[in-house]
């Protein structure tokens, strides 16, 4: 006795039901048995049937014949559509060979749907990647392309909000002082602006499009208008070349390109708001002590005065108070006092004019911090 192969298939047709009823399907030379458990309902040659895919993806196998003008189908499912192909006679077999091409056409599209898909759902993660081992070139980049009319924007933003913040002191000796200081420093580039802020942080900044805010905490912690001039020198060194702009790009991030790129400088303006609270690397704060010592030479400051006051701030801590404001964001490291250090022995003597300022009157004219 011969055991043949059976496969599994549904029935549509009369006699069957709407979702087809099962059957089981057997070749015999030539001849499709198709039995319904243990009935044979139809035999049939093999030439009398007409195949084709059908299905989600094409998987299934469809064969269709008339018996008595009345249509009748049986699906068999991938797997089993495969194996009983394999196994049929080739009468049949040729006439399959454009089912089986279509079928595997679709699972070669289905197969690269799902590579597209997989590509799709990991661009994201890509473009992270690439943004975070291209933030500094990408900020560099976008900085460069930042006109100097949107770095005054992003200057007004930060006055106004300096201004909604704390009292500016706009009269009397410590603002006389910070002017002629500011005059000194910015020999002639009218950009630069000096603002006095009422408040008892020891701090200072300076905005791109050229404000410069200088807190009263610092004027009273400041022993000589040329400690003061040191930070101010040190601070327009940070606007000039572009690090708190930098940061802000690299902070906002795409948001910040998406702006560039439309032109929206209104909302790039805004976010000068956090340049206060912003952290530069040591190269950056390396870099931006000596642009402030060659801009202290050109006014004829004493360029000693920027080191001196750090290192008294790092050295003597205000009483009671954390960390100097202007040190959590500019630390006066060792590495960084050495540096600037170094960086004095080797300035050409420079030609020196006191800042003739009556800094006790400055100190006087502050008073005590309101707390
Ligand atoms: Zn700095």
């Amino acid at each position: 006795m011969v055991t043949r192969a059976e496969y599994a298939a549904r029935h549509f047709g009369p006699g069957s039901a709407d979702a087809g009823s099962p059957v089981v399907l057997t070749w015999r030379e030539q001849w499709l048995v198709v039995r319904r458990g243990e009935d044979v309902i139809h035999t049939l040659r093999a030439v009398e049937v007409e195949p084709a895919a059908k299905g989600f993806n094409n998987a299934q196998l469809a064969l269709e014949w008339f018996a008595d003008e009345v249509r009748h189908m049986l699906i068999l499912d991938g797997p089993v559509a495969l194996a009983f192909r394999q196994a049929c006679p080739p009468a049949l077999q040729h006439r399959l060979q454009p089912v089986a091409a279509a079928q595997q056409s679709t699972e070669r599209r289905f197969r690269w749907g799902i590579v597209v898909l997989a590509f799709l759902a990991l661009l994201p993660l890509a473009a992270l990647g690439l943004a975070i081992a291209f933030a500094d070139p990408l900020a560099a980049w976008a900085v460069d392309r930042i006109p100097p009319g949107v770095e005054a924007k992003i200057g007004e933003s930060v006055l106004a909000q300096t201004q909604a913040e704390s009292k500016l002191i706009t009269e009397g000796p410590a603002y006389e002082a910070v002017q002629a200081i500011g005059r000194r420093l910015a020999g002639g580039e009218e950009n630069l602006r000096f603002f006095v802020a009422d408040r008892p942080e020891v701090n200072a900044f300076a905005a791109p499009g050229g404000v410069v805010v200088i807190q009263a905490g610092l004027l009273r912690r400041a022993d000589s208008p040329e400690e003061v001039a040191g930070v101010l020198a040190h601070e327009i060194a940070h606007v000039e070349l572009r690090h708190g702009l930098r940061q802000m790009v690299k902070a906002a991030g795409v948001r910040m390109l998406f702006a560039l790129v439309l032109g929206d400088y209104g909302q790039m303006a805004g976010w000068g708001a956090q340049l206060t609270e912003l952290k530069f690397s040591r190269d950056a704060e390396r870099e931006a002590d000596a642009r402030g010592l060659a801009r202290l030479a050109r006014a004829e400051i004493d360029p000693a005065g920027l080191g001196r006051f750090f290192a008294k701030l790092e050295a003597t801590p205000s009483a009671g108070a954390a960390l100097p404001a202007v040190l959590s964001t500019h630390p006066a490291t060792a590495e960084r006092m050495a540096a600037l250090e170094a960086a004095l022995a080797q300035m050409p003597p420079a030609t020196i004019q006191p800042l003739a300022i009556d800094w006790a009157a400055v100190r006087a004219a502050l008073g005590e911090p309101q707390t």
